[in-house]
């Protein structure tokens, strides 16, 4: 029986090409060997707009050899690349998922997430969030030069790390999730099973949803390696990739 793979958190940026070269060779030696693939947000550090993005980008490349392979290959937007679209979407051979999706996996609903929904101990973050994903918000970025928009990035970017280390210093337990968001998640949807990243701390989470088990799988970031959910026949095996 073939894998079902879930992947998240690559945060692929120029600067770190080793990490790039290590979700290529991945994608095209195990994703080819998969039944579908699901990348669950923050595929990229930054995505100013599919218009910014050169035609032939390493990444777009890898992931479009792999979806004309045949494998179906689905793609949920993070908090750093929300503003993938339509034209990355069919650059690349794949379908955008809505966060957060239900799909049916080994004859179980399982929920998607990339993850950020669920911290909603950052008040801050949320707000920024809604105005981000507005859709005349987004209009009007796009809107802008491409200079524009890599100058506003960048400044949202240092704001950001600026502000995380600030959190990470006093009070982690805000970057987590909310265990009561969670649940109340998992329930409006009607599932024993959440899949997400976004907290880049790699874990399965088991715990009792109204008197039945249930349970949290966290994928890993690729910062200094990989990180993969390889699923086969309801057998959920959370892997670390090493170079
Ligand atoms: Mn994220």
């Amino acid at each position: 029986m073939k894998p079902t793979l879930f992947l998240s958190d690559m945060h692929l940026d120029p600067s770190r090409p080793q990490i790039i070269q290590l979700f290529i060779r991945y994608l095209l030696e195990h994703g080819s060997q998969a039944r579908e693939v699901y990348l669950l947000g923050d595929i990229f550090e930054a995505w100013i707009g599919d218009d910014a993005v050169p035609a032939d980008h390493p990444v777009l490349g890898a992931i479009r050899r792999l979806s004309d392979s045949g494998v179906p290959v689905f793609v949920m937007r993070g908090n750093r690349d929300f503003l993938l679209g339509e034209a990355f979407a069919e650059a690349t051979g794949t379908t955008l998922l809505h966060d957060p999706t239900v799909i049916e996996l080994d004859g179980e609903k399982v929920l998607l997430m990339h993850g950020d929904l669920l911290c909603t101990d950052d008040v801050e973050y949320q707000q920024f969030r809604a105005m981000v994903n507005d859709p005349q918000w987004q209009a009007g970025f796009l809107a802008k030069s491409i200079e524009e928009r890599m100058t506003m990035a960048k400044q949202a970017r240092s704001e950001s790390t600026n502000r995380n280390s600030e959190l990470a210093a006093g009070r982690e337990q805000i970057m987590d999730v909310n265990q009561q968001t969670v649940v109340d998640t998992m329930r409006e949807h009607g599932v024993r099973r959440l899949i997400h990243g976004h907290t880049h701390r790699p874990d399965i989470h088991h715990f009792e949803l109204d008197s039945e088990p249930a349970s949290r799988i966290v994928l890993g970031d690729w910062f200094d390696q990989g990180s993969v959910l390889e699923v086969i026949d309801g057998r959920y095996d959370l892997q670390t990739l090493t170079e």
